[in-house]
C-alpha cells in the first residue's frame, strides 16, 4: 500500500505486489505459490486481460472436468496468492478454464514470455529457487496436477514355457514438451527423494513401489 501510495506512477493498482515493493518480498502463502507455479508451468497461460494499453494481465490454468477436487485446488491458490483479485471460472467443453486478472502475474511469473513455453527457454528466478526449495512437495503436486497422471500400468511377463504373467502396479507419469520443465520437475522428485527415468523424451516415470509411496505423500491420484 505504501509502495503505491508513493509511486502512483509506478502503477495505478492499489493491489499489494510482493515483487515491485520497494523491498522485493516472496509472494506467500510459499505452499500456494508452488503448487500455482506448478500448474502454470504446466497448463496455464498469462495473456493481455482486454486492451494492453491498460497492462492488466489474465493468468489462466485449464483444468479438466474429470477432476473438480482439481478445479477447486486451482481456484483455492490462485486466490491465496492473489486476494485482491478476483478468480473466475468459465465453462469450456470438457474442461474449466480458472482464471484470474491482475497487473501482476508477469512479476510473479516471470516465465512469461512468447510463444509456447516448449519453445522458450524456462529457467526459475533465484526466488523462485527459493520457494520450490522450501515448498517441494507443493511443486511437485502442481506439476503433477496439471501435465502429470497416477495410473495403474498394465504389464505381460512370459516365463519359460509361455507361462504369462500379468502385473498390475500403480505409476506416475509427468509429460511436458518442455527440457526445461521436465528437468525442474526430475530436480524436485530428487529433493523428495523419489526414483524417477525417462519412459520417453518427453516423459517422467515414477514407478519403483517406494518411489510410488513417497510422492503420494504429496500428490496422489486426481480426483
Ligand atoms: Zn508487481
Amino acid at each position: 500500500m505504501r509502495d503505491w501510495r508513493d509511486h502512483p506512477e509506478k502503477d495505478g493498482s492499489p493491489a499489494f505486489c510482493p515483487r515491485c515493493a520497494d523491498d522485493p518480498t516472496l509472494p506467500a502463502p510459499g505452499g500456494d505459490y508452488a503448487y500455482l507455479l506448478g500448474l502454470y508451468l504446466g497448463d496455464g497461460c498469462i495473456s493481455f486481460a482486454g486492451d494492453p494499453a491498460k497492462r492488466v494481465w489474465k493468468l489462466r490454468v485449464m483444468c479438466c472436468d474429470s477432476w473438480p477436487g482439481l478445479i477447486q485446488e486451482c481456484v483455492a491458490a490462485m486466490r491465496a496468492v492473489r486476494p485482491d483479485n478476483k478468480v473466475m471460472t468459465v465453462r469450456k467443453p470438457g474442461c474449466t478454464e480458472v482464471a484470474s486478472c491482475s497487473r501482476h502475474w508477469p512479476c510473479l511469473f516471470p516465465q512469461h514470455g512468447r510463444g509456447r513455453k516448449h519453445t522458450r527457454r524456462i529457467e526459475l528466478a533465484d526466488w523462485q529457487r527459493i520457494i520450490v526449495e522450501r515448498h517441494p512437495g507443493d511443486f511437485a503436486r502442481g506439476l503433477f496436477h496439471s501435465d502429470g497422471y497416477r495410473g495403474v500400468n498394465r504389464v505381460r511377463r512370459t516365463w519359460g514355457e509361455g507361462i504369462e504373467h500379468w502385473y498390475e502396479y500403480p505409476r506416475y507419469l509427468f509429460t511436458n514438451n518442455s527440457v526445461d520443465i521436465l528437468w525442474l520437475c526430475g530436480h524436485t522428485l530428487d529433493q523428495l527423494g523419489v526414483a524417477w527415468r525417462f519412459s520417453k523424451p518427453n516423459t517422467i516415470s515414477v514407478a519403483r513401489r517406494k518411489a510410488v509411496a513417497r510422492l503420494d505423500e504429496f500428490v496422489g491420484p486426481k480426483y
